[in-house]
């Protein structure tokens, strides 16, 4: 059988994708997750003025004696929030907190910690240095400096960052619709109890808790009894309502796997088959205009496959630009890995951090029904296409899992 490399498999799932052209406007405290639109360039200095980083009292750095005490009036006091119009002259201080601007004149702070005062009389010591405590206008961002190129996706301190450069709407690509669909006759909802030979739809939910994860508006389109016209109606209602179609089960060579048939007669089957472990039987194509993503069955195969092919594809898609696979290389310690077969295996392992140390073991038995070993997992092990055995020691290739 034809098996399609695993990098050709996913270097055409990403070739296959553009991002949406559709935009909107938001308020900046409703995007995280969301992906700029446009470039997003500094309208001012971050901070606005230079300002002072310590509570204490800002000073004229040549009124400051090189050695011994220095004598100084204080003359003004400064909260955060206020500014002096006065400039500060000879022998002259002002008592600051910080985040006030710095006043004219003044040149320096020094801390409160160090100095005696006693009325308006201030002492301060030696040893003080020129722009000491002092946080520059635009130290975080100078005015017209690109702050966020187009494609990128929010983070928490980037929605703080967009709000502190006095924006409150952001234009973003608009959200991603993802119609989700589980098949087969044995699958069932949680609620009645299991007969013999069924199984809970623990596909749909983690499907839906990726994509959840991920940011994208989802349409569920329950379960789908393994026959031909109801897979078809499924399908066709979820190209025509979403961007992306994403089905669990049925893609496999059995006598009810029947969704690559529906979609080669709804659409085009790109690709199907690839040489990786879990996640064999796939079916990749398009139906209208919408990308279909056929997963396997098995709740560990879902998982793998769709971080490994299918959400990479989806943040381009969102507008983020296609990114090459992050992974390191670590050592490998605990139980060895005997592999077998020719697919690229990506077997489940728990990466540890221990001080310096760092090391990844397996989570066990690598069974593909064994949703625990996801579970569990915190990193996937690459093992090349041929049989291996990984040894205590060795180092290998991880890709850690972000969801
Ligand atoms: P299939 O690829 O349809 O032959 O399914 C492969 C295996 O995955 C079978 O053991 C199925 O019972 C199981 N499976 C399929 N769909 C689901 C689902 N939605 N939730 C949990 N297990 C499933
Ligand atoms: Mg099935």
């Amino acid at each position: 059988m034809n098996l399609m490399p695993f990098a050709e498999a996913r270097e055409r799932t990403l070739a296959r994708v553009s991002p949406l052209a559709e935009t909107e406007t938001i308020p900046v405290v409703s995007a995280l997750g969301r992906v700029l639109a446009e470039p997003v360039v500094a309208p001012f200095n971050v901070p606005n003025h230079d300002n002072t980083s310590m509570d204490g009292y800002a000073v004229r750095y040549e009124d400051l004696a090189a050695s011994g005490d220095t004598a100084l009036t204080v003359v003004a006091d400064l909260p955060a929030g206020d500014r002096l119009t006065q400039t500060i002259g000879a022998g002259e201080a002002v008592r600051i907190m910080t985040g006030a601007p710095i006043p004219d004149g003044c040149d320096c702070i020094v801390i409160q910690e160090v100095v005696q005062r006693d009325g308006s009389q201030l002492t301060v010591p030696q040893g003080q240095k020129q722009a000491q405590n002092i946080r520059r206008a635009g130290q975080d961002i100078a005015t017209h400096s690109d702050v966020f190129s187009r494609g990128r996706r929010l983070s928490p301190p980037d929605i703080g960052m967009l709000t502190s450069l006095g924006l409150s709407d952001i234009t973003v690509h608009r959200r991603l619709k993802v119609a989700v669909v589980s098949t087969g006759n044995e699958v069932i909802t949680p609620g009645t109890p299991l007969e013999p030979g069924q199984v809970y739809d623990s596909n749909r939910s983690s499907m839906k808790a990726v994509l959840q994860a991920l940011g994208v508006d989802i349409l569920d389109l329950g379960i789908i009894r393994d026959e031909k016209e109801a897979i078809a109606a499924a399908l066709r209602r979820g190209a025509a309502e979403a961007d992306v179609v994403l089905t669990s089960g049925g893609v496999s060579v059995g006598d009810f796997d029947l969704v690559t048939d529906v979609i080669s007669e709804l659409g085009s089957i790109d690709f199907w088959k690839v040489r990786m472990k879990p996640g064999k039987p796939q079916a990749h194509g398009r139906i209208g205009n919408a990308i279909f993503f056929g997963l396997p069955g098995n709740p560990v195969s879902v998982l793998a496959t769709f971080l490994l092919l299918v959400r990479p594809a989806m943040l381009v898609m969102m507008g983020c630009p296609p990114e090459p696979q992050k992974q390191l290389t670590i050592q490998f310690r605990g139980a060895p890995i005997n592999k077998t077969g020719d697919r690229m295996e990506f077997a489940r392992g728990i990466l540890h951090y221990e001080g310096a140390d760092a090391w990844i073991e397996s989570t066990g038995s690598q069974n593909s029904g064994i949703l625990t070993s996801m579970s569990k997992a915190n990193a996937l092990i690459v093992l090349p296409d041929d049989p291996i055995v990984v040894n205590e020691g060795d180092t290998v290739t991880v890709i850690p899992i972000e969801y």
